[in-house]
């Protein structure tokens, strides 16, 4: 017999440094478990959802406050997530915290900042409610909303979530933030025959009883007649067969002849089981499949490099089959949502309902949903952008990370800034899971590892179709300009080749990275610039709706044909974007179908399905589009791939801009001449012995990641180094330069790694906040960076107590 306390430490959804402890009171000493969420009060009067990450007897040097409350029985989360967690906190510098909001669907958090009103729409009784839940029940009638603190004044007590929670259960109350957001499992309602009527005899009565009723009988007859397939019918569905109103229906419920019951339903809609043999491996594929199972005996991660179209998604099928025959669950991470639609349709062919697919762009109910399909193993195979990492599985077998290399993997904002493959690869290790990376151009970090044999190398040089890869055509625009032969954005060359496809009933993708119609509004006289009054970037000019807009906080203004600076009424329009070359495009080829795909033209939810959908069913002849029409798309007709502007890819800040210009290129170029022909790609640009361009023209990764080799060495950059970049964020600009100041100096004193800047950024200034940068390297050992990290973050935590700077909003990104 032991008098000691027991002690959660529990996380909470904020960014706290640490978990925070509280003591158990002791009719919840049996009841509490890792994993499981409890109601914690933290701050004056403020009430969260926590997770429970330990469970222990040591007091605390602080008073502990009393958990008030469990909110559920058994755990959501497992222990091999909260590991998960804790490696990302700290590889990431950011809080479990935030870790923790990433993580969990909104959903599965409630806090006292919950709203919680009556629901009007509840027409029950009151009879099963005990004094205290009645009490809370009149109050919500006779206001409009409380807050939780409230109704603890209400009943002078603290825990009121299980009164809270019975009354939201039972339909009476509800969350008015989160009406849409909380969780309710979706229910269908049925129709069945009363158990009186299986009786041939009593139901023939009831026919004669009924005969002055009509449209009772033949609603009753429409169910008989349904009746011999199945026991009951969806409420709907009879009422639409025997073509009669709820009315009718509601007479025999009310005369107990019907029963109606609620069956509940999947919101993820239901998908046909019919599974299809997958595929015959091509011998190369076969080969592949082998040379990654060798692999896997001695390394977790393989490289799957394949030129576009060569199967590799029909390798990664095979290895699924494999893996869940052994009873293990399968992650595959795509970085795009808009990929996930069609891999989906892919894998659901050969695995059916097994499969589930998870991302953002889910409502919270949805989310929800899938979380607990995964927890219980109802989903074997989840396709999901990142943040699918964070489900709770339990067997994991396998991760697969499509198109390793693109960088919407990453994590941009909020902490923690994750990248969905190296995570990936860690959650895999924690599970003794295996990892395949799949692209047509590797990373030079992942390829990197291949060569130094931590991953396994497998390659894929033909396209399954065995059709060749598409030819390369360079069209100089110095050149076209010079000799007048462009026509707007277009040499003629592409002009030639855009007709030429047409004319071949063929379809056409034009590829800008810039959306918008033009870069921006020049004063003609002084040369004046319209620029953001929140950002140091200029506006973009956007034609259909006449504004000028700011890509980084959404600030628009009306175009003006006057400038602001001057006054001179001559202002141009100068650079292009997609809009502008939709445009163009549409009066070269009048006849043309011509659709976009960018960010404005997808932002309602459908917006992008319905241009892909168009384009597959050929409503659309040529497409223009950004980054988004190079990813994964597998289209039929397209024999021409226009690059607009390579120069623009090529010349963009950043240490990675050859690296991803080569694999942008070649990802667009990837999209022309799939099926029966071979593609072309025409590139416009005003240096055609660029060696990007060289390497495209030959399609040369490896001379391409060489290169780039030699100058990351010569310039300290990654994979030679591990870099942490600090961004620093006030409104004053003396203040930030302080801080950056004070940041750099601070960690040079630790004398690890290599402290660069402070640096002012090629956007200083966004939203309103200046904007500055600090760069540290550290040599590849892990040692010296989780060194360097802790040294960073003593900088960091001294920073808060000072009060000159510690206004300013400081961010760390490892591995930008
Ligand atoms: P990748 O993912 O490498 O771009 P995919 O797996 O999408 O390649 O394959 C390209 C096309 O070739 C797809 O239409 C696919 O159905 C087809 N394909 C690939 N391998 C096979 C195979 N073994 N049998 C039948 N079709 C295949
Ligand atoms: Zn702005």
């Amino acid at each position: 017999m032991s008098n000691l306390i027991t002690y959660v430490d529990v996380i909470l959804p904020l960014a706290l440094p640490q978990a925070y402890t509280y003591a158990v009171p002791i009719d919840l000493i049996d009841f509490v478990k890792v994993g499981q969420r409890v109601i914690v009060q933290f701050g004056k009067n403020r009430y969260y959802s926590s997770i429970i990450k330990s469970i222990h007897h040591n007091k605390p040097a602080f008073d502990a406050k009393l958990i008030e409350g469990i909110a559920e029985e058994d755990p959501i989360i497992t222990e091999t997530q909260l590991q998960f967690w804790q490696w990302m906190a700290s590889y990431y510098m950011c809080t479990e915290g935030e870790v923790m909001n990433a993580a969990l669907p909104s959903g599965l958090k409630i806090s006292s900042e919950t709203r919680i009103k009556y629901n009007e729409n509840y027409d029950g009784d009151f009879e099963g409610l005990n004094e205290e839940e009645f009490t809370i029940v009149q109050a919500l009638r006779a206001q409009i909303e409380l807050k939780v603190p409230q109704v603890q004044d209400l009943l002078k007590k603290k825990n009121v979530y299980p009164l809270l929670k019975t009354l939201f259960n039972l339909g009476i109350a509800i969350s008015s933030e989160e009406l849409v957001e909380k969780f309710k499992p979706k229910t269908d309602t049925y129709v069945k025959l009363h158990t009186d009527y299986e009786d041939q005899e009593k139901l023939k009565d009831l026919f004669d009883e009924l005969s002055r009723a009509p449209k009772q009988i033949e609603l009753l007859l429409a169910f008989t007649q349904l009746g011999r397939k199945a026991k009951y019918i969806k409420k709907n569905e009879l009422l639409e067969l025997a073509k009669t109103d709820a009315g009718v229906l509601k007479r025999l419920v009310e005369k107990q002849v019907f029963v109606e019951f609620k069956i509940e339903v999947s919101r993820l809609g239901n998908f046909q089981t019919a599974e299809v043999d997958s595929p015959e491996l091509s011998t190369e594929q076969i080969e592949a499949l082998k040379q990654i199972n060798e692999h896997f005996t001695d390394k977790n991660v393989v490289l799957l490099h394949g030129v576009t179209g060569s199967g590799k998604t029909v390798v990664y099928i095979e290895k699924i089959k494999e893996i869940i025959e052994q009873g293990k669950q399968v992650v595959y991470l795509l970085p795009e949502i808009a990929l996930t639609a069609q891999i989906i349709n892919r894998l659901r062919k050969v695995f059916g309902n097994v499969v589930g697919i998870y991302h953002s762009k889910f409502n919270q109910n949805e989310r929800v949903e899938i979380w607990n399909k995964v927890l219980h193993n109802e989903y074997k195979i989840v396709i999901g952008a990142r943040s699918a990492v964070f489900l709770p599985y339990h067997d994991l077998g396998l991760i697969i990370v499509d198109e390793e290399h693109d960088t919407a993997l990453k994590q941009m904002h909020p902490a923690p800034r994750y990248h969905g493959r190296d995570a990936g690869i860690m959650l895999a290790h924690l599970y003794n899971a295996k990892v395949i990376l799949g692209t047509a151009t590797p990373s030079v970090e992942t390829y990197f590892n291949c060569e130094r044999g931590k991953y396994g190398l497998v390659q894929l040089h033909n396209r399954y179709s065995g059709v060749e890869m598409p030819e390369f055509i360079v069209s100089n625009t110095r050149d076209a300009i010079r000799r007048k032969k462009m026509n707007g954005s277009f040499t003629n060359l592409l002009v030639e080749e855009i007709s030429l496809a047409l004319q071949n009933k063929e379809q056409v993708i034009l590829f800008l990275n810039r959306r918008g119609f033009a870069n921006y509004q020049v004063c003609k006289t002084c040369n004046h610039i319209s620029k953001c009054k929140n950002c140091d970037v200029s506006l973009t000019y956007h034609k259909f709706q006449n504004q000028l807009i700011c890509h980084y906080c959404g600030y628009f203004e009306k175009v003006s044909n006057k400038c602001k600076a001057c006054g001179a009424i001559d202002l141009d329009i100068v650079g292009m974007g997609t809009e502008k070359i939709e445009d163009e495009i549409a009066e070269l080829f009048p006849s043309a179908k011509v659709g976009r795909l960018d960010y404005d033209a997808t932002k309602t939810k459908h917006g992008h399905s319905n241009v892909i959908s168009k384009f597959e069913n050929r409503e659309i002849d040529i497409l223009v589009g950004t980054q988004m029409v190079s990813k994964g798309l597998d289209f039929d007709h397209v024999t021409l791939v226009g690059i607009i502007n390579a120069d623009q890819l090529i010349h963009h800040p950043g240490y990675r801009s050859y690296e991803k210009a080569f694999q942008l290129i070649m990802q667009v170029a990837g999209r022309a001449g799939r099926k029966q022909k071979r593609g072309r790609v025409v590139i416009q640009t005003a240096d055609p012995s660029h060696p990007i361009i060289q390497n495209v023209l030959s399609a040369d990764y490896n001379a391409m990641y060489q290169r780039e080799l030699v100058h990351r060495r010569q310039f300290n950059y990654p994979p030679y180094t591990r870099m942490i970049e600090v961004t620093l964020e006030n409104k004053k600009i003396q203040t930030v330069e302080q801080s950056a100041l004070y940041l750099v100096n601070e960690t040079r004193k630790y004398k690890q790694g290599l402290v660069l800047g402070p640096a002012i950024p090629y956007v200083s200034k966004i939203n309103n906040y200046y904007i500055r940068e600090a760069l540290i390297k550290s040599n590849q050992q892990t040692k010296e960076l989780a060194q360097l990290k802790f040294s960073l973050q003593q900088v960091l935590d001294k920073i808060k107590s000072l009060p000159d700077i510690r206004t300013t909003h400081i961010s760390i990104d490892v591995d930008p």
